[in-house]
């Protein structure tokens, strides 16, 4: 079975898939983590994220020990991760990574976390989640967030970078981040992350009991 979960940043998707695989038993997969570890290698290669020869060649260089680098969760790199997303080729080099994992998970099923897992990565996905929450909501989570890790964040400067992202990620031509139709939307806004957990299993088990 595979569990696709996508939505914008902080949207509280990476908690709820997390929680998800755990309580489900199966493998858990972050994409955006994919996406992060060709930005970091752009980054520290120096070039630019126009130059889409040098981003496919960073993307190839790409390897699993790379993404356990804690530098990947920075902001900076959650902004070059948007920008590398939009070349077509570096997504077709993680494309087949990610639909090999979601294929054949190491436990019994795969929640895959992303932007375009329900539409592009695994459109067949027995269950689909979007999980959005409105953008004020968003940037004081991820304030928390940082200011939790010990790194310093002013709330307007977080609330328009994340904007610029949402923007760049919504309007790309290719794997746009939007609902896919028979996606289960979940707006977690007023939610705690508790809710949004056991409202996410019961529509699991649903899916689960209607397929049996
Ligand atoms: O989810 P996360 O914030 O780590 O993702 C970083 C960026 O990677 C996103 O803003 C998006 O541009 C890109 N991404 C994507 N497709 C995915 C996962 C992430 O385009 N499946």
């Amino acid at each position: 079975m595979i569990v696709a979960v996508d939505g914008p940043a902080a949207a509280g998707k990476g908690t709820l898939a997390c929680r998800l695989a755990e309580r489900l038993g199966f493998s858990y997969m972050d994409t955006g983590l994919l996406y992060r570890a060709v930005a970091l290698a752009v980054l520290r290669r120096g070039v630019s994220p126009r130059n889409g020869e040098a981003v496919v060649d960073a993307a190839h260089g790409v390897h699993a020990a790379a993404l356990a680098d804690p530098m990947l969760r920075s902001e900076v790199v959650g902004q070059m991760a948007s920008q590398v997303a939009v070349i077509p080729a570096v997504r077709a080099i993680l494309l087949s990574c990610q639909r090999r994992f979601a294929s054949c998970p190491p436990k019994g099923g795969a929640v895959m976390d992303g932007r375009d897992i329900g539409t592009v990565v695994c459109p067949h996905a027995e269950c689909k989640f979007f999980v959005t929450a409105n953008l004020a909501v968003r940037a004081r989570r991820r304030v928390n967030e940082l200011r939790e890790r010990g790194m310093s964040a002013i709330e307007s400067q977080v609330l328009a970078k994340m904007h610029e992202r949402d923007q760049r990620d919504q309007e790309r031509v290719i794997a746009l981040l939007r609902p896919a139709e028979d996606a289960f939307i979940l707006d977690t806004s007023e939610m705690n992350p508790d809710v949004a957990l056991s409202i996410a299993l019961t529509y699991v088990a649903q899916k689960v009991a209607a397929s049996i």
